[in-house]
């Protein structure tokens, strides 16, 4: 008896407790200044993200990395269709929990439609449809490509926000574009790559050097100390506004093979001046058709997005040229350049103005175009 009855008063006091603080985070989200709470899923590749945002603010931003698939050097999509799976209900909890937001609270919930691998979609949006009903609030399906561009509205310290139109340049792992952003959703592609992908190519070219999957940020950081102008690699002229990626891949593989047949220390011995002549020929490509894009169309703000726009050598080439190009150059926060929620969340704040819905029966999409 003696023994039971502080046990009985902790219990008491803990659900006492408990109480107080959802009341206090009730009491909280009602006094937010613009109560538009927006759950935002991402999972269009190998990155399980959720996000919650308020208006345009965001209050929590998790991202639960894949790591199975270091062992393949790229992106298993089987793999990454079951990582989804056992991450995605932690994620989510983890953004509520950061956000201090009762699901409850939740105006609307988003999700990657598109484009991506079909598999690690479909999870996304079984996750996200699920909720809205189970929460009776809209869905908001969002085109990816959309979200590396929209993250520059992001209300936050240190983003400036472009105004319409600019020409936005999207580099990641799948896509290379430079597109004529007209508003919020309107966006043309004007040119593209007709191959690879630049964060293909980094990645493609470190794992010809031994290096782990995701190759971009280390090639990035051993190029710090590294000359860019060791060796040569091709730099394609493309007509009009497209580029290509395969062709300095290759002549990448090549050399590397060709010098690892007369010196099989050769990349050990070399890597830093590799990485950062590879480097220097990637970014310069891209570098290239964007100075012709801005000059022909007469855009002056520059706005970069996607995984690549973390690349320290693209950030210092665009922000050297600002003064000379008379260019605005509008550079993400690292932590939004690569797969991330609140990119897709700000998105959905957009359309949630226009309430632009969607419904149970959308499909995801591995192609979406603009
Ligand atoms: P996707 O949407 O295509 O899955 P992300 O937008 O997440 O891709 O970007 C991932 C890509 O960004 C990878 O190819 C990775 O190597 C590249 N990346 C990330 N950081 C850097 C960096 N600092 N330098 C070069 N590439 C980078
Ligand atoms: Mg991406």
């Amino acid at each position: 008896m003696n023994r039971i009855l502080p046990k009985r008063i902790a219990a008491i006091l803990f659900h006492f407790l408990i109480r107080i603080v959802y009341f206090c985070n009730a009491l909280k989200n009602t006094m937010l200044p613009n109560s538009e709470l927006i759950l935002a899923i991402e999972s269009s590749c190998d990155d399980t993200a959720a996000a919650v945002l308020n208006g345009r603010k965001v209050l929590s931003n998790c991202i639960a990395n894949q790591t199975v698939h270091k062992a393949y050097g790229g992106v298993v999509p089987e793999l990454a269709s079951r990582a989804h799976q056992s991450k995605i209900v932690p994620v989510v909890q983890q953004a509520l929990v950061q956000a201090n937001i009762d699901k409850n609270d939740l105006t609307a919930i988003a999700y990657t439609q598109g484009p991506g691998l079909l598999g690690s979609l479909l999870v996304g949006s079984a996750f996200a449809k699920s909720f809205a009903l189970s929460l009776n609030v809209p869905l908001i399906p969002i085109n990816h490509m959309q979200g590396h561009l929209l993250v520059h509205f992001i209300e936050e310290n240190g983003i400036n926000t472009p105004t319409f139109p600019f020409l936005g340049i999207t580099v990641s792992g799948g896509h290379t574009q430079l597109v004529l952003v007209k508003n919020h959703f309107e966006m043309n592609v004007l040119g593209t790559t007709l191959d690879d992908a630049i964060g293909e190519a980094f990645d493609k070219c470190g794992k010809r050097m031994g290096l782990d999957y995701p190759s971009g940020p280390q090639i990035d950081k051993l190029a710090q100390t590294g000359n860019p102008k060791r060796f040569q690699f091709p730099i394609p002229n493309m007509k009009g506004y497209d580029v290509s990626y395969s062709g300095v891949k290759t002549a990448f593989t090549n050399f590397i093979h060709k010098q690892t047949q007369n010196d099989s220390n050769f990349i050990h011995e070399n890597l830093n001046d590799l990485c950062a002549s590879l480097q220097y020929t990637l970014v310069q490509i891209i570098l290239n058709k964007i100075e012709q894009v801005a000059s022909e169309n007469q855009l002056n703000q520059i706005v970069i997005g996607g995984g690549v726009a973390a690349n320290s050598e693209l950030r210092n080439q665009l922000l050297a040229r600002k003064e000379s190009h008379h260019w605005e150059v509008f550079l993400p926060p690292l932590k939004y350049t690569t797969d991330n929620a609140a990119m897709i969340g700000i998105t959905a704040y957009y359309k949630l103005q226009e309430k632009q819905f969607g419904k149970l029966t959308d499909a995801s999409k591995s192609r979406l175009t603009y």
